[in-house]
């Protein structure tokens, strides 16, 4: 099984804290949109003939690109990639959202939706430089539910600085009352390159205080199981019949195919990426050469990419298909980590699998490389 990515790079506006690859210059929109067709045909061995069951739009802004654009790329998929899909979703922001695009959507076969509501206050949106305002964000559940949308994720931003909890405990509040199946919520993180990144350089902006986000993470914890969902990645939460297969097909290390400017992929071994510029995706493709660069992983790299992965899911890390595979116990190679990071409750081993706990999730990067091996540990 593998997944199919499409990245849209484009966006109306930049949010502050947004350091993806997206222009918001959008003439160049229907050439990208040529050149990801032409890159499907020239990149459908990729996957060595593995069946592609998830085709997912991120981006950018998918919801942006008018239906006949994405019509024409499905159209290629079902041609280079026959056979039904498990799951096709498209990202969308609350004001693309109106009963005409949706219908529009659902005709094409997209049948599930990740919406960037981000906030429910219009305080938050503002400070985040986001397109739509709270009555957008309110009104988008409904209206993908009234076009006949099963499948929809919300996504939320916890950890914007504030003197208390307040905001995000309404927006945790709301986003529960609307039930959606699936939650993500990411705490706010400053990359350098974003405007938050470049404020914070300049001391325009400070971070909120770690111990103010792990707070709200616990409260995202408690909340989310108190109202039935099951925390099955880090950051996401569904409904028992309602996990993401796309991205759980990623933490599972299936293989999957990117396409567009800086879309990733991952054929099982190695790693490879497009270039993070529009100009420059456009001129390799339309002289037909492919602007792949391939990441050769180590095996050192591999095994610890592995364990930062599986870590941070329900299903953990297991240890027994590692040594398998690699040849390592890392059961054995760390027992001393183990056995502290055990005796303090921040993981536990269940019939060779390591899982962190609630506790250790808050933790869950240093965790992770306290067990990380090296290369002394392969030789
Ligand atoms: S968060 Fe989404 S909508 Fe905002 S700039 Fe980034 S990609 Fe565009």
């Amino acid at each position: 099984m593998a997944g199919l990515y499409i990245h849209i790079p484009f966006c109306k506006q930049a949010c502050y804290y947004c350091d993806f690859h997206f222009s918001t210059n959008l003439q160049s929109m229907a050439s990208v949109v040529d050149c990801i067709i032409l890159e499907l045909e020239l990149r459908k061995d990729y996957l060595k003939g593995e069946t592609v069951n998830t085709i997912y739009f991120g981006g950018g802004t998918p919801s942006l690109v008018p239906t006949e654009f994405l019509e024409k790329i499905l159209d290629q998929i079902a041609r280079l990639f026959p056979g039904k899909k498990q799951e096709v979703t498209l990202e969308a922001n609350p004001d693309d959202l109106n009963p005409k695009a949706l219908a529009n959507w659902k005709s094409i076969g997209i049948d599930r939706l990740s919406l960037g509501i981000q906030s429910f206050q219009d305080e938050i949106l503002q400070a985040y430089n986001r397109v739509h305002n709270s009555v957008e964000a309110k009104q988008a559940i409904q209206l993908a539910r009234a076009a006949g949308f099963e499948k929809f994720s919300i996504d939320l931003i916890y950890g914007y600085p504030h003197s208390d909890h307040r905001l995000w405990h309404l927006d945790l509040e709301e986003a529960l009352c609307l039930d959606p199946g699936h939650l993500s919520a990411y705490s706010l993180t400053i990359e350098p390159q974003s405007t938050f990144g470049n404020w914070a350089k300049k001391g325009k902006f400070s971070p909120a205080k770690e111990e103010f986000i792990a707070q709200q993470f616990e409260w995202l914890q408690e909340q989310c199981d108190k109202a039935g969902y099951i925390q099955y990645e880090i950051s996401n939460f569904s409904r028992p019949d309602q996990a993401a297969l796309h991205n759980s097909n990623y933490w599972k290390r299936s293989p999957y195919l990117g396409i567009g400017p800086s879309a990733h992929s991952f054929d099982g071994s190695a790693r490879g990426f497009n270039p993070s510029s529009n100009p420059a995706y456009l001129k390799a493709l339309t002289t037909g050469s492919l602007p792949f660069i391939i990441e050769n992983l180590t095996t050192e790299e591999r095994i610890n990419e592995e364990i930062l992965t599986s870590l941070r899911t329900l299903w953990g890390l297991d240890t027994a298909s590692l040594a398998g595979r690699y040849q390592v116990d890392i059961l054995e190679i760390k027992r001393h980590s183990i056995a502290k990071l055990t005796a303090i409750g921040m993981i536990y081993n269940k019939e060779k699998t390591l899982t962190l706990t609630r506790k250790g999730q808050l933790l869950a990067d240093s965790i992770a490389s306290e067990i990380f091996l090296d290369s002394h540990d392969l030789s």
